[in-house]
């Protein structure tokens, strides 16, 4: 790229990305917590579909994607893959080639907690173990911070005011602007929140699992983050691809549960008869409201204002703009929602 004036080096070939000029028309954004950040209303997260055996430029097309359409927010983890660490490693090609003159305008989170490396130092929550993992996360993502850095899950056996301790270091030494922990139940979690606020770097964000087929933090978990000012993004709320039309007539090959992924993915299995009537009901639901089963799921969750952002996985591009097609309506009236409490407690 020697060739190209400094400056315009960006305008030519695949690296010739500039994004939409419209896209903050295109997304809300909600204030995190009590902190000074804005997320938008759907995050982008790379679990899935961005490892070594995904292909280069429909990852670019994803993430260019979103934004285009105001999608600030990238997650990531260390253990992010197959294999774990690479889609650090894609997400970093990708963002010398098109997002680091954008560097500013992202918002890029990762997380650590589950096992990455061999040894006694290579999960769950000691200072060890999350310091050296966001040196390594730091490396394959050719960045020299993150914005938000998680406990990924509560370490039983680990302190809790050690793994806390090594959040707040992590901050101090300019490698995380803003903490957050994730997977932590409500009780783990008013600790944890406790310590940071001690430590003097307040907890940002709870990163917890959260879709009409899986409710557990409407049990305790959001009334603290409410009270404790804290964020809150929602994760696998399409259940992994379940609440979308895709596996009403069986299982694509192309799906998540038809390409047989390993460490958590959705499996045939999953898909039982019971799971796709209920799921053909509520996309009857979602029909009569102008809005793709995905699209509704999505506004399920957002209707409730203590959620700050979902955080979408997409194997495609066109998934990233149905789901942004979610935001335009997020209000339900109370028929609706009776409606659709009636489906998920048969
Ligand atoms: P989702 O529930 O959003 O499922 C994503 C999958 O749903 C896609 O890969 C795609 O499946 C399908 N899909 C998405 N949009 C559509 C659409 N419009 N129409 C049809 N199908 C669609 O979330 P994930 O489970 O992928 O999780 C999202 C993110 O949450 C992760 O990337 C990660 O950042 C975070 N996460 C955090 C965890 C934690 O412990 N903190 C754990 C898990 C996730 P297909 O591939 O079949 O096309």
């Amino acid at each position: 790229m020697s060739f190209c004036k400094p400056g315009n080096f960006y305008l030519i070939s695949y690296m010739n990305y500039s994004p939409h000029p419209d896209r903050y028309t295109k997304m809300q954004y909600r204030r995190c917590g009590n902190s000074g950040i804005k997320l938008p209303m759907v995050s982008l997260g790379l679990w899935h579909n961005f490892g070594e055996i995904d292909d280069l430029e429909n990852c670019r097309k994803i993430l260019q994607t979103a934004f285009d359409n105001g999608i600030t927010h990238f997650d990531l983890a260390n253990n992010y893959g197959p294999p774990p660490g690479a889609a650090e490693e894609t997400f970093g090609k990708i963002f010398k080639d098109n997002f680091k003159v954008f560097r500013d305008e992202l918002i890029i989170s990762t997380k650590a907690g589950y096992t990455m490396w061999e040894g006694p130092y290579g999960d769950f929550g000691s200072k060890k173990y999350l310091v050296a993992s966001l040196d390594q996360s730091l490396k394959r993502m050719g960045l020299e911070y993150v914005d938000i850095f998680y406990h990924h899950r509560p370490d039983p056996d680990t302190p809790m005011e050690e793994t806390m301790s090594a959040l707040d270091l992590i901050v101090r030494q300019g490698k995380a602007l803003y903490v957050g922990i994730s997977n932590y139940k409500p009780e783990e979690a008013a600790r944890a929140i406790k310590i940071l606020n001690e430590l003097g770097t307040p907890c940002l964000i709870h990163q917890a699992r959260y879709s009409m087929f899986d409710r557990w933090v409407e049990d305790g978990l959001l009334d603290l983050l409410d009270k404790e000012k804290v964020g809150c993004i929602a994760f696998s709320s399409l259940a992994q691809g379940l609440l979308t039309n895709k596996y009403i007539n069986g299982v694509p090959e192309d799906s998540r549960a038809g390409r047989h992924l390993k460490n958590g993915a959705i499996t045939d299995a999953q898909i039982t008869d019971d799971v796709i009537e209920r799921i053909k009901q509520l996309n009857e639901i979602a029909k009569k409201r102008d809005q793709s089963l995905a699209q509704m799921a999505l506004a399920w969750v957002l209707k409730d204002n203590r959620i700050t952002s979902v955080v979408l996985g997409a194997s495609k591009p066109k998934q990233v703009t149905d789901a942004i097609g979610a935001i335009s309506n997020c209000h339900f009236s109370e028929n609706e929602l009776d409606k659709i409490e009636l489906i998920l407690k048969k």
